[in-house]
């Protein structure tokens, strides 16, 4: 029998090697210099983040966790308060809050997976301290109701736009809609580097001048510490793999767009459900994500037939042994849990072509016949 080409669910050695010829004189340049760590390479990404987010200050970290672990710090979140989150993100957004001492409350989520802004009130206490809502999948949230609400209620609000980079609210970019936004450049993620990244993007000049201190020991200059900080800077390697990517990233999202738009062509209604775009949406699709009946089953099928797919996320973060001190129980979030039964991330990436998203699509049609 022949076997058919695989159909991988993520695509970054095609992604190095698109861009071969042009990253490797930079890389090579980059170790030819001796200076990897610092230096001016740092300043000029976190302009060009700063200047393509719409904020004024850009702080680059050496992961996403770190970006949500010291904004929080930088936020006043400690010890006794509490975060709204919602419990189907990446653990990196929950696990942040427990890090810096406060506790996550949860609130479900609406069917576009997107935590739901009318339930927030209900889980408001005097603890509660910010809002962490997280662009999942690179959807961008509704976010003038969360605004809204963090005003009335004097919350902050930090974005989790982990997997966002690019997306948009009504012509406004995730990263500059809350006080501060948290950015991953993991190789998975759609603004990505070639090993662990992050960045932080605000408009507050104190936060901002916080968090440089924080990422490098706390120091002031070479000598003084201010405060016991962290080492979380960002490797030059990395920061100008950023530089070179970032003009690229809007081509990026355009395929991807593209893709999504045959997918849903292709399956969406009575085999899928694919939540629809909203008018104030621009997303990014760093993961394509189909809700099915039978999804383990049909990811078995998949897979026996060559094609790649993952799940965003199996376990909702309340139902994580880790969360047992939270006192949540199954049943609590009837939205994220019904999701995680059904959710899949099927393959995508920009160099996926019309027919193996055609040959994607018949296996899953053919799955359900
Ligand atoms: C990846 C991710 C993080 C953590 O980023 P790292 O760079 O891996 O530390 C946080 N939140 C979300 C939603 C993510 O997808």
């Amino acid at each position: 029998m022949e076997t058919l080409p695989t159909i991988s669910y993520v695509a970054i050695a095609e992604q190095f090697a698109d861009e071969r010829d042009e990253l490797m004189p930079i890389i090579e340049s980059v170790l030819a210099s001796g200076n990897y760590v610092g230096g001016p390479a740092i300043g000029r990404l976190e302009e060009e983040v700063a200047r393509f987010v719409g904020v004024k200050h850009c702080i680059a970290l050496n992961s996403g966790t770190d970006a949500l672990i010291f904004g929080l710090k930088c936020l006043g979140v400690g010890p006794g308060d509490e975060v709204i989150t919602p419990p189907n993100s990446f653990i990196a957004s929950t696990g942040a809050i427990v890090h810096v001492g406060a506790k996550p409350a949860f609130v479900d989520v609406g069917g576009d997976q997107n935590m739901d802004a009318e339930r927030i009130e209900a889980a408001l206490t005097s603890r509660t301290k910010a809002i962490m809502p997280v662009h999942l999948t690179g959807r961008i949230c509704d976010m003038d109701p969360i605004l809204a609400l963090a005003d009335k209620h004097g919350l902050a609000v930090i974005e989790d736009a982990a997997q966002a980079m690019g997306a948009s609210y009504k012509g406004r970019k995730a990263g500059s809609l809350g006080n501060l936004g948290c950015f991953s450049a993991h190789p998975l993620k759609i603004f990505n580097s070639c090993g662990d990244c992050g960045l932080v993007t605000t408009d507050d000049d104190e936060i901002a001048q916080r968090l440089r201190r924080l990422r490098n020991h706390g120091l002031v200059d070479r000598d003084t510490v201010v405060e016991f900080g962290f080492v979380s800077r960002m490797d030059v390697l990395q920061a100008e793999i950023l530089r070179y990517r970032l003009p690229r990233l809007g081509q990026i999202i355009k395929t991807r767009k593209k893709n999504v738009a045959l997918y849903r062509q292709l399956l969406d209604g009575e085999i899928a459900f694919i939540p629809p775009d909203k008018d104030y949406e621009d997303n990014t699709f760093t993961m394509f994500v189909a809700q099915v009946d039978r999804r383990d089953e049909l990811q078995r099928r998949l897979k026996d037939n060559g094609v790649g797919s993952a799940v965003h996320y199996p376990t909702p973060l309340h139902l994580q042994p880790a969360a047992k001190g939270f006192g949540y129980k199954l049943g609590d979030f009837p939205m994220v849990e019904r999701q995680s039964r059904r959710i899949l991330s099927l393959p995508h990436h920009q160099f996926l072509t019309e027919g193996q998203i055609r040959r994607v699509c018949g296996l899953i049609k053919a799955f359900y016949r």
